[in-house]
């Protein structure tokens, strides 16, 4: 087996993990905000909510409810991972940084590798959506109310 398939096969396993048991699931104790996002293309739901410092720039908390396949849940719950404790102004770049991702031109730096488990999935458009739906609901979120 190459180490590239090696390194697929442990893709796959981290998705089925945090989809199947996701770590974030629910709402954060205090919302200061919300958003749902869905992915009509293959029927995928959330609502994200975010529970952020006094200040509003660092994200304290961010949790998810919702349904949908195996990638959008576990980017979700990913997603959720990495987030907490990062300033907005990161969690923003880190959007920028995972579209680069699915277009095969960026990766996360090794501190935020896990997130990288996502690149076998910028070879299949379909899934591209389930994948980013989860990081365009958080922009919009971190974005509507405004600074
Ligand atoms: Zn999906």
């Amino acid at each position: 087996m190459t180490t590239l398939n090696n390194r697929r096969n442990l893709s796959q396993q981290l998705i089925l993990e945090h989809s199947k048991k996701p770590r974030h699931r629910g709402k954060t104790e205090i919302i200061h905000r919300s958003k749902c996002g869905d992915n009509p293309s293959c029927g995928d739901k959330i609502e994200l909510t975010v529970q952020l410092n006094s200040e509003g720039n660092v994200i304290e908390d961010i949790k998810f409810e919702g349904e949908g396949c195996a990638i959008s849940i576990a980017s979700a719950d990913l997603m959720a991972e990495a987030l907490c404790g990062k300033s907005v102004t990161e969690a923003l770049e880190m959007v920028l940084c995972f579209r680069g991702l699915m277009k095969g031109e960026a990766e996360f730096p090794s501190k935020l590798n896990k997130l990288n488990v996502f690149q076998g999935v910028a070879q299949f458009p379909v899934r591209v959506k389930c994948a980013t739906l989860c990081w365009h609901t958080l922009r919009a979120a971190l974005e509507v109310e405004g600074f």
